[in-house]
């Protein structure tokens, strides 16, 4: 996992590697990790420190923004040093902007009970299971997206159909792309699925923007720029 911004969480100073790993105490818990990444104070935030800041982060901000757009929503909390260039959180990211979209589009929910279970399913999603499980954890969240917004279970007739057919349409239109893998572009992909077979089947209007266009391409060294739908051609080499 790449830490994106490249600053000190705690003070914004200069990141330092060392050569060896060595042991480092949280700044916020007090646990001791070892670790290679320090900033120039010493200063080290541990790997679920990270992770429950990331959540918040995405919580806060679903919770108070007015957005109806779940890319420009993802985006904005993409652009936080909280949140990984690749990384688990977005398995609650992109389920999360979509939640807040819904309702702000005039979709009933209750948006705090739903971003709720959006972080405790979403969490549950582990790393790299594109490769591994063949299902990209932004595919999946749209899928649990679907589950939330329309109150599916295992026992549930429409609604287990339609999240079943929220993740495949997600994961095809992800696994259509091809990899390596990017929580960037898979985002977006899982995102614009989910708009669409939510106007389709639910009735609800959300936006998109009229072109998606990333801005994390720099960072991301496996990035296919040219050969990715979202790569900005304009700001980039
Ligand atoms: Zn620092
Ligand atoms: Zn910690």
């Amino acid at each position: 996992m790449e830490r994106r911004r490249g600053g000190c969480l705690v003070c914004g100073r200069e990141l330092v590697y060392s050569e060896k790993a060595r042991e480092m105490t949280c700044v916020f818990c007090g646990k001791k990790e070892q670790s290679q990444a320090s900033c120039r104070d010493g200063h080290y935030v541990c790997d679920a420190c990270h992770a429950r800041k990331g959540l918040d982060v995405i919580r806060d901000f679903c919770r108070e923004t007015k957005l109806r757009d779940p890319v420009a929503v993802a985006q904005r909390i993409m652009e936080d040093p909280y949140i990984y260039m690749h990384g688990p959180e977005h398995h609650v990211l992109a389920g999360a902007a979509l939640l807040a979209a819904f309702c702000n589009s005039g979709g009933q929910l209750d948006l705090e009970k739903a971003l709720s279970l959006m972080e405790e399913r979403g969490s549950q999603v582990p790393g790299g299971a594109c490769g591994f499980w063949g299902c990209c954890g932004a595919g999946v969240s749209a899928g649990i997206y679907m589950s939330i917004v329309t109150g599916a279970t295992p026992l549930g007739g429409r609604s287990w159909g339609l999240s079943n057919r929220m993740t495949a349409r997600a994961l095809a239109a992800i696994g259509e792309i091809g990899g390596p893998r990017c929580c960037k572009r898979d985002t977006f992909t899982a995102i614009r699925e989910a708009v669409d077979m939510t106007r389709e089947e639910l009735g609800v209007e959300m936006e998109l923007p009229r072109k998606i266009t990333c801005a994390f391409s720099e960072e991301n060294p496996q990035c296919r720029r040219g050969s990715c739908p979202y790569y900005d051609r304009g700001n980039n080499r």
